[in-house]
Protein backbone atom coordinates (compact mmCIF):
# COMPACT_ATOMS: atom_id res chain seq x y z
CA UNK A 1 0.00 0.00 0.00
CA UNK A 2 1.73 3.59 -1.04
CA UNK A 3 2.53 5.53 2.42
CA UNK A 4 0.17 8.54 2.83
CA UNK A 5 1.80 11.91 2.60
CA UNK A 6 0.65 12.02 6.58
CA UNK A 7 3.11 8.82 7.13
CA UNK A 8 6.11 10.48 5.37
CA UNK A 9 5.67 13.38 7.35
CA UNK A 10 5.90 11.58 10.04
CA UNK A 11 8.87 9.64 8.90
CA UNK A 12 10.69 12.75 8.26
CA UNK A 13 10.41 14.15 11.07
CA UNK A 14 10.98 11.58 13.16
CA UNK A 15 14.62 11.15 11.55
CA UNK A 16 14.99 14.55 12.22
CA UNK A 17 13.97 14.29 15.80
CA UNK A 18 14.98 11.06 16.68
CA UNK A 19 17.51 10.58 20.10
CA UNK A 20 17.98 13.12 23.04
CA UNK A 21 21.21 14.03 21.38
CA UNK A 22 19.26 15.23 18.64
CA UNK A 23 20.66 19.20 17.62
CA UNK A 24 17.99 21.42 19.22
CA UNK A 25 14.82 22.24 17.33
CA UNK A 26 15.53 26.46 16.90
CA UNK A 27 12.21 28.36 17.57
CA UNK A 28 10.08 31.41 16.77
CA UNK A 29 7.45 32.35 18.58
CA UNK A 30 4.99 34.74 17.41
CA UNK A 31 2.59 36.72 20.35
CA UNK A 32 5.14 35.35 23.10
CA UNK A 33 3.49 37.46 25.48
CA UNK A 34 0.51 36.50 25.18
CA UNK A 35 -1.48 33.65 26.88
CA UNK A 36 -0.13 30.87 24.38
CA UNK A 37 3.01 32.48 24.28
CA UNK A 38 4.07 32.51 27.72
CA UNK A 39 3.13 28.78 27.67
CA UNK A 40 5.49 28.04 24.87
CA UNK A 41 8.01 29.46 27.19
CA UNK A 42 7.01 27.32 29.69
CA UNK A 43 7.74 23.97 27.80
CA UNK A 44 10.83 25.44 25.61
CA UNK A 45 12.50 25.65 29.61
CA UNK A 46 11.37 22.63 30.19
CA UNK A 47 12.66 20.49 27.15
CA UNK A 48 16.11 19.90 28.75
CA UNK A 49 17.61 22.20 25.65
CA UNK A 50 15.53 20.05 23.17
CA UNK A 51 13.85 23.11 22.08
CA UNK A 52 15.64 26.84 21.51
CA UNK A 53 14.32 30.37 21.12
CA UNK A 54 15.48 31.83 18.37
CA UNK A 55 13.36 34.59 17.66
CA UNK A 56 10.67 36.55 19.97
CA UNK A 57 7.98 38.54 18.34
CA UNK A 58 4.95 40.79 20.43
CA UNK A 59 3.09 43.41 19.50
CA UNK A 60 3.64 46.66 21.86
CA UNK A 61 4.15 44.69 25.59
CA UNK A 62 7.92 46.04 25.44
CA UNK A 63 8.81 45.52 28.93
CA UNK A 64 7.55 41.91 29.59
CA UNK A 65 9.08 41.39 26.00
CA UNK A 66 12.40 42.44 27.14
CA UNK A 67 11.94 40.45 30.15
CA UNK A 68 11.73 37.13 27.79
CA UNK A 69 15.14 38.23 25.69
CA UNK A 70 16.82 38.32 29.35
CA UNK A 71 16.09 34.83 30.29
CA UNK A 72 15.48 33.18 27.23
CA UNK A 73 18.73 35.24 25.08
CA UNK A 74 17.21 34.52 21.66
CA UNK A 75 19.22 36.23 18.28
CA UNK A 76 16.32 38.05 17.68
CA UNK A 77 13.43 40.13 19.30
CA UNK A 78 10.16 41.30 17.16
CA UNK A 79 8.05 44.26 17.69
CA UNK A 80 5.61 44.77 15.47
CA UNK A 81 4.06 48.02 16.57
CA UNK A 82 7.35 50.81 15.39
CA UNK A 83 5.88 53.24 17.80
CA UNK A 84 6.75 50.43 20.88
CA UNK A 85 9.69 49.41 19.60
CA UNK A 86 10.83 53.15 19.42
CA UNK A 87 10.93 53.33 22.90
CA UNK A 88 13.49 50.28 23.51
CA UNK A 89 16.96 51.14 24.35
CA UNK A 90 19.69 49.57 22.54
CA UNK A 91 21.54 49.20 26.01
CA UNK A 92 18.63 47.01 27.62
CA UNK A 93 18.78 44.21 24.72
CA UNK A 94 20.95 41.17 26.27
CA UNK A 95 23.79 40.81 24.27
CA UNK A 96 23.77 38.41 21.05
CA UNK A 97 20.43 39.77 21.04
CA UNK A 98 18.78 42.08 18.14
CA UNK A 99 16.17 43.82 17.48
CA UNK A 100 13.45 44.25 14.56
CA UNK A 101 10.90 46.04 13.88
CA UNK A 102 7.53 46.07 12.17
CA UNK A 103 5.55 43.35 10.74
CA UNK A 104 7.53 43.54 7.27
CA UNK A 105 11.18 42.50 9.33
CA UNK A 106 9.27 39.92 11.02
CA UNK A 107 8.24 38.31 7.72
CA UNK A 108 11.97 38.55 5.87
CA UNK A 109 13.13 36.80 9.22
CA UNK A 110 10.88 33.65 9.19
CA UNK A 111 12.72 33.40 6.23
CA UNK A 112 16.07 32.07 7.94
CA UNK A 113 17.36 28.86 7.67
CA UNK A 114 18.04 28.74 10.84
CA UNK A 115 14.46 28.43 12.16
CA UNK A 116 13.26 24.79 12.48
CA UNK A 117 9.68 25.55 14.31
CA UNK A 118 7.56 28.65 13.95
CA UNK A 119 4.79 28.80 16.74
CA UNK A 120 1.96 31.06 15.44
CA UNK A 121 0.32 32.69 18.19
CA UNK A 122 -0.55 36.38 17.66
CA UNK A 123 -4.30 37.12 18.30
CA UNK A 124 -6.76 37.38 16.00
CA UNK A 125 -6.57 38.29 12.16
CA UNK A 126 -3.48 39.75 12.53
CA UNK A 127 -1.64 36.44 12.82
CA UNK A 128 -2.07 35.73 9.07
CA UNK A 129 0.42 37.66 7.23
CA UNK A 130 3.36 36.04 9.42
CA UNK A 131 1.52 32.82 9.35
CA UNK A 132 1.76 32.93 5.81
CA UNK A 133 4.75 34.18 5.61
CA UNK A 134 6.23 30.99 7.62
CA UNK A 135 4.32 28.72 5.33
CA UNK A 136 6.01 30.85 2.08
CA UNK A 137 9.39 29.43 3.78
CA UNK A 138 8.08 26.27 4.24
CA UNK A 139 8.09 25.99 7.76
CA UNK A 140 6.79 23.90 10.27
CA UNK A 141 4.15 26.12 12.14
CA UNK A 142 2.43 24.56 15.26
CA UNK A 143 -0.68 26.52 14.33
CA UNK A 144 -2.78 28.45 17.61
CA UNK A 145 -3.65 31.37 15.69
CA UNK A 146 -6.78 29.81 14.38
CA UNK A 147 -7.70 32.80 12.36
CA UNK A 148 -5.64 32.30 9.98
CA UNK A 149 -7.21 28.74 8.73
CA UNK A 150 -10.76 30.88 9.13
CA UNK A 151 -10.14 33.46 6.45
CA UNK A 152 -7.96 31.52 4.43
CA UNK A 153 -7.83 27.99 4.60
CA UNK A 154 -7.59 26.72 1.52
CA UNK A 155 -5.17 28.88 0.21
CA UNK A 156 -2.85 28.25 3.26
CA UNK A 157 -3.37 24.45 3.03
CA UNK A 158 -2.38 24.58 -0.51
CA UNK A 159 0.38 27.08 0.03
CA UNK A 160 1.92 24.58 2.60
CA UNK A 161 1.63 21.41 0.32
CA UNK A 162 3.41 23.18 -2.43
CA UNK A 163 6.37 24.46 -0.40
CA UNK A 164 6.94 21.71 2.05
CA UNK A 165 5.43 23.54 4.81
CA UNK A 166 3.78 21.62 7.59
CA UNK A 167 0.75 22.51 9.84
CA UNK A 168 0.57 21.28 13.03
CA UNK A 169 -2.57 22.37 15.14
CA UNK A 170 -2.18 23.95 18.69
CA UNK A 171 -5.78 24.74 19.79
CA UNK A 172 -6.10 21.82 22.03
CA UNK A 173 -9.41 20.71 19.63
CA UNK A 174 -7.50 20.18 16.79
CA UNK A 175 -4.35 19.01 18.71
CA UNK A 176 -6.93 15.85 20.25
CA UNK A 177 -7.77 15.10 17.08
CA UNK A 178 -4.50 15.07 15.24
CA UNK A 179 -3.58 12.32 17.86
CA UNK A 180 -6.60 10.58 17.47
CA UNK A 181 -6.22 10.63 13.51
CA UNK A 182 -3.35 8.38 14.01
CA UNK A 183 -5.66 5.34 14.61
CA UNK A 184 -7.29 4.92 11.34
CA UNK A 185 -6.90 5.84 7.59
CA UNK A 186 -8.15 9.24 6.41
CA UNK A 187 -11.03 7.12 4.66
CA UNK A 188 -12.17 4.86 7.67
CA UNK A 189 -13.06 8.34 9.63
CA UNK A 190 -16.72 9.12 10.30
CA UNK A 191 -17.01 12.50 11.87
CA UNK A 192 -14.51 14.66 13.87
CA UNK A 193 -16.28 15.66 17.29
CA UNK A 194 -15.22 18.86 18.89
CA UNK A 195 -15.78 19.05 22.62
CA UNK A 196 -16.73 22.83 23.98
CA UNK A 197 -16.45 23.50 27.88
CA UNK A 198 -20.47 25.65 27.00
CA UNK A 199 -18.11 28.03 28.91
CA UNK A 200 -19.74 30.42 31.90
CA UNK A 201 -23.16 30.88 30.52
CA UNK A 202 -23.47 26.59 30.01
CA UNK A 203 -26.74 26.56 32.08
CA UNK A 204 -27.56 30.26 32.42
CA UNK A 205 -31.37 31.46 31.03
CA UNK A 206 -31.69 32.47 27.39
CA UNK A 207 -33.29 35.66 28.46
CA UNK A 208 -30.51 36.52 30.91
CA UNK A 209 -28.14 36.23 28.49
CA UNK A 210 -28.48 39.83 26.78
CA UNK A 211 -27.57 41.58 30.12
CA UNK A 212 -24.22 39.47 30.91
CA UNK A 213 -21.36 41.97 31.00
CA UNK A 214 -17.89 41.77 30.24
CA UNK A 215 -16.36 40.85 33.72
CA UNK A 216 -18.74 38.03 33.97
CA UNK A 217 -17.62 36.94 30.04
CA UNK A 218 -14.19 37.43 30.95
CA UNK A 219 -14.75 34.16 33.53
CA UNK A 220 -13.96 30.90 32.31
CA UNK A 221 -14.57 27.97 34.20
CA UNK A 222 -12.07 25.97 32.78
CA UNK A 223 -9.30 27.68 30.89
CA UNK A 224 -6.87 30.49 31.25
CA UNK A 225 -6.58 32.58 28.13
CA UNK A 226 -6.36 36.28 26.46
CA UNK A 227 -9.33 38.31 26.71
CA UNK A 228 -10.75 37.93 22.92
CA UNK A 229 -10.91 34.30 22.73
CA UNK A 230 -11.99 33.85 26.33
CA UNK A 231 -15.29 36.31 25.07
CA UNK A 232 -15.45 33.84 22.07
CA UNK A 233 -15.71 30.60 24.45
CA UNK A 234 -18.72 32.46 26.30
CA UNK A 235 -20.20 33.06 22.96
CA UNK A 236 -19.35 29.73 21.95
CA UNK A 237 -18.02 31.72 18.22
CA UNK A 238 -14.77 29.65 19.54
CA UNK A 239 -16.28 26.89 18.72
CA UNK A 240 -17.44 28.07 15.34
CA UNK A 241 -14.02 29.51 14.53
CA UNK A 242 -13.02 25.84 15.35
CA UNK A 243 -15.55 23.92 12.92
CA UNK A 244 -14.06 26.12 10.60
CA UNK A 245 -10.45 25.55 11.69
CA UNK A 246 -10.99 21.63 11.53
CA UNK A 247 -13.01 21.93 7.98
CA UNK A 248 -9.97 23.24 6.26
CA UNK A 249 -7.22 21.50 8.43
CA UNK A 250 -8.46 17.86 8.22
CA UNK A 251 -9.97 18.82 4.95
CA UNK A 252 -13.47 17.09 5.93
CA UNK A 253 -17.06 18.55 4.53
CA UNK A 254 -18.56 20.59 7.33
CA UNK A 255 -21.22 17.83 7.77
CA UNK A 256 -18.77 15.34 9.22
CA UNK A 257 -18.00 17.63 12.36
CA UNK A 258 -19.84 18.04 15.19
CA UNK A 259 -19.59 20.10 18.47
CA UNK A 260 -20.45 17.92 22.31
CA UNK A 261 -20.31 20.03 25.06
CA UNK A 262 -18.36 18.65 28.09
CA UNK A 263 -17.94 20.79 30.98
CA UNK A 264 -14.93 19.06 32.46
CA UNK A 265 -12.60 19.90 29.03
CA UNK A 266 -10.55 16.83 29.91
CA UNK A 267 -11.71 15.26 26.47
CA UNK A 268 -10.14 17.45 23.80
CA UNK A 269 -11.97 16.36 20.86
CA UNK A 270 -12.82 12.76 19.29
CA UNK A 271 -13.03 10.76 16.32
CA UNK A 272 -15.75 8.36 15.48
CA UNK A 273 -14.04 5.46 13.05
CA UNK A 274 -16.85 4.27 10.38
CA UNK A 275 -17.02 0.96 12.54
CA UNK A 276 -18.52 2.99 15.31
CA UNK A 277 -14.95 3.23 17.27
CA UNK A 278 -14.43 6.60 19.22
CA UNK A 279 -11.15 7.81 19.88
CA UNK A 280 -10.45 10.54 22.30
CA UNK A 281 -7.23 12.44 23.52
CA UNK A 282 -7.51 13.69 27.32
CA UNK A 283 -5.73 15.88 29.65
CA UNK A 284 -6.20 18.68 32.00
CA UNK A 285 -6.84 21.81 30.66
CA UNK A 286 -3.45 22.98 29.85
CA UNK A 287 -2.27 24.36 26.38
CA UNK A 288 1.37 23.20 26.81
CA UNK A 289 0.87 20.05 26.07
CA UNK A 290 -0.61 20.78 22.81
CA UNK A 291 2.40 23.20 22.30
CA UNK A 292 4.76 20.53 23.16
CA UNK A 293 2.94 18.07 20.76
CA UNK A 294 2.60 20.65 17.92
CA UNK A 295 6.40 21.75 18.82
CA UNK A 296 7.74 17.79 19.09
CA UNK A 297 5.44 15.77 16.61
CA UNK A 298 5.86 13.05 16.56
CA UNK A 299 7.80 12.79 19.57
CA UNK A 300 6.70 12.92 23.05
CA UNK A 301 8.81 13.81 25.86
CA UNK A 302 7.96 14.60 29.61
CA UNK A 303 6.89 18.24 29.97
CA UNK A 304 5.67 20.60 31.98
CA UNK A 305 1.89 19.84 31.35
CA UNK A 306 -0.26 18.86 34.47
CA UNK A 307 -1.62 15.33 34.41
CA UNK A 308 -4.81 13.54 35.23
CA UNK A 309 -5.17 12.16 38.65
CA UNK A 310 -6.71 8.60 38.50
CA UNK A 311 -6.86 8.16 42.29
CA UNK A 312 -9.57 10.97 42.46
CA UNK A 313 -13.09 10.78 40.91
CA UNK A 314 -13.57 12.22 37.86
CA UNK A 315 -16.57 12.88 36.15
CA UNK A 316 -16.59 13.27 32.37
CA UNK A 317 -20.35 14.89 31.07
CA UNK A 318 -21.27 15.31 27.90
CA UNK A 319 -24.56 17.78 26.19
CA UNK A 320 -25.66 18.59 22.85
CA UNK A 321 -24.84 22.22 22.49
CA UNK A 322 -28.55 24.56 22.86
CA UNK A 323 -28.30 26.13 19.45
CA UNK A 324 -30.56 28.68 20.75
CA UNK A 325 -29.15 30.10 23.40
CA UNK A 326 -25.99 29.69 21.30
CA UNK A 327 -26.40 30.34 17.94
CA UNK A 328 -23.11 31.26 17.36
CA UNK A 329 -22.38 27.66 16.79
CA UNK A 330 -24.95 27.53 14.05
CA UNK A 331 -22.74 30.13 11.87
CA UNK A 332 -20.18 27.93 12.63
CA UNK A 333 -21.59 25.10 10.91
CA UNK A 334 -22.86 27.21 7.80
CA UNK A 335 -19.72 28.93 7.37
CA UNK A 336 -17.80 26.02 7.66
CA UNK A 337 -20.64 24.58 4.80
CA UNK A 338 -20.02 27.47 2.57
CA UNK A 339 -16.22 27.96 2.29
CA UNK A 340 -15.27 30.96 0.11
CA UNK A 341 -15.38 34.20 2.07
CA UNK A 342 -17.74 32.98 4.81
CA UNK A 343 -14.93 32.09 7.63
CA UNK A 344 -13.13 35.87 6.86
CA UNK A 345 -16.14 37.99 6.80
CA UNK A 346 -17.64 35.67 9.88
CA UNK A 347 -14.27 36.52 11.94
CA UNK A 348 -13.86 39.79 10.78
CA UNK A 349 -17.32 40.72 12.02
CA UNK A 350 -17.16 39.04 15.36
CA UNK A 351 -13.70 40.59 16.14
CA UNK A 352 -15.14 44.21 15.96
CA UNK A 353 -18.43 42.72 17.59
CA UNK A 354 -16.57 41.74 20.44
CA UNK A 355 -14.31 44.34 20.38
CA UNK A 356 -17.63 46.52 21.00
CA UNK A 357 -18.82 44.40 23.62
CA UNK A 358 -15.77 44.90 25.97
CA UNK A 359 -16.16 48.84 24.95
CA UNK A 360 -19.88 48.80 26.69
CA UNK A 361 -20.97 49.31 23.20
CA UNK A 362 -23.29 46.77 22.16
CA UNK A 363 -24.83 43.62 24.35
CA UNK A 364 -23.36 40.21 24.43
CA UNK A 365 -26.42 38.40 22.93
CA UNK A 366 -25.75 41.29 19.94
CA UNK A 367 -22.40 39.26 18.94
CA UNK A 368 -23.90 36.60 17.10
CA UNK A 369 -26.83 38.49 15.94
CA UNK A 370 -24.45 41.03 14.29
CA UNK A 371 -21.90 38.16 12.50
CA UNK A 372 -25.26 36.52 11.87
CA UNK A 373 -26.66 39.58 9.89
CA UNK A 374 -23.06 40.44 8.41
CA UNK A 375 -22.44 37.23 7.26
CA UNK A 376 -25.78 37.29 5.40
CA UNK A 377 -25.65 39.94 3.67
CA UNK A 378 -22.08 39.83 2.18
CA UNK A 379 -21.13 39.81 -1.08
CA UNK A 380 -20.17 36.07 -1.22
CA UNK A 381 -16.91 34.80 -3.48
CA UNK A 382 -16.63 31.11 -3.32
CA UNK A 383 -11.92 30.99 -4.76
CA UNK A 384 -11.24 34.01 -3.16
CA UNK A 385 -7.42 35.38 -3.38
CA UNK A 386 -5.49 36.66 -0.51
CA UNK A 387 -6.25 40.69 -1.92
CA UNK A 388 -10.08 39.62 -1.73
CA UNK A 389 -9.57 38.24 1.72
CA UNK A 390 -7.72 41.43 3.09
CA UNK A 391 -10.94 43.32 1.42
CA UNK A 392 -14.00 40.76 2.84
CA UNK A 393 -12.08 41.42 5.91
CA UNK A 394 -12.14 45.36 5.87
CA UNK A 395 -15.69 45.31 4.75
CA UNK A 396 -16.95 43.08 7.32
CA UNK A 397 -15.62 45.28 10.22
CA UNK A 398 -16.74 48.48 8.26
CA UNK A 399 -20.51 46.50 8.21
CA UNK A 400 -20.27 46.18 12.05
CA UNK A 401 -19.30 49.72 12.46
CA UNK A 402 -22.87 50.43 12.15
CA UNK A 403 -24.04 48.72 14.69
CA UNK A 404 -20.99 49.71 16.71
CA UNK A 405 -19.99 53.51 17.60
CA UNK A 406 -16.43 52.96 19.90
P1 LIG B 1 -3.22 37.01 23.84
O1 LIG B 1 -4.11 38.17 23.64
O2 LIG B 1 -2.94 36.51 25.21
O3 LIG B 1 -1.77 37.31 23.16
C1 LIG B 1 -1.66 37.82 21.88
C2 LIG B 1 -0.20 38.00 21.44
O4 LIG B 1 -0.23 38.50 20.10
C3 LIG B 1 0.60 38.98 22.27
O5 LIG B 1 1.93 38.54 22.37
C4 LIG B 1 0.57 40.27 21.43
O6 LIG B 1 1.72 41.09 21.60
C5 LIG B 1 0.52 39.71 20.03
N1 LIG B 1 -0.18 40.60 19.10
C6 LIG B 1 -1.41 41.17 19.26
N2 LIG B 1 -1.73 41.92 18.18
C7 LIG B 1 -0.69 41.83 17.32
C8 LIG B 1 -0.41 42.41 16.05
N3 LIG B 1 -1.26 43.25 15.45
N4 LIG B 1 0.77 42.09 15.46
C9 LIG B 1 1.66 41.28 16.07
N5 LIG B 1 1.45 40.71 17.28
C10 LIG B 1 0.30 41.00 17.90
O7 LIG B 1 -3.80 35.83 22.92
P2 LIG B 1 -3.78 34.25 23.17
O8 LIG B 1 -4.91 33.86 24.05
O9 LIG B 1 -2.40 33.79 23.50
O10 LIG B 1 -4.19 33.72 21.71
C11 LIG B 1 -3.29 33.76 20.62
C12 LIG B 1 -3.89 32.94 19.47
O11 LIG B 1 -3.98 31.59 19.88
C13 LIG B 1 -5.30 33.37 19.08
O12 LIG B 1 -5.45 33.21 17.70
C14 LIG B 1 -6.20 32.37 19.82
O13 LIG B 1 -7.42 32.14 19.16
C15 LIG B 1 -5.33 31.13 19.75
N6 LIG B 1 -5.61 30.16 20.82
C16 LIG B 1 -5.41 30.52 22.12
C17 LIG B 1 -5.67 29.60 23.13
C18 LIG B 1 -5.41 29.95 24.58
O14 LIG B 1 -5.51 29.07 25.43
N7 LIG B 1 -5.08 31.18 24.91
C19 LIG B 1 -6.15 28.33 22.82
C20 LIG B 1 -6.33 27.99 21.46
C21 LIG B 1 -6.04 28.91 20.48
MG1 LIG C 1 -9.74 25.42 21.28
Amino acid sequence: MPASSRDLAVESSRRESAGSDAAPLRVAVLGSTGSIGRSTLDVIAASGGRLRPHLLAAHSSTEQLLDQARQFRPRWLVVTDPAAAAEIAAASLPAGTSLATGPEALDELLADPAIDRVVSAIAGAAGLRSTWAAIEAGKTVALANKETLVMAGPLVMRRAAETGARVIPVDSEHSAIHQALACGRPDEVERLVLTASGGPFRTRPRDSLAAVTPEEALRHPTWSMGPKITIDSATMMNKALELIEARWLFGLPADKLAVVVHPQSIVHSLVEFVDGAVIAQLGPPDMRLPIQYALLFPERIAGPARRLDFAATMRLDFEPPDLERFPAVRLGHEAAARGGTAGVVLNAANEEAVRGFLAGAVRFTDIAEICGRVLGEHPYQDKPTLEDIARLDAWARQEVGKWVCV
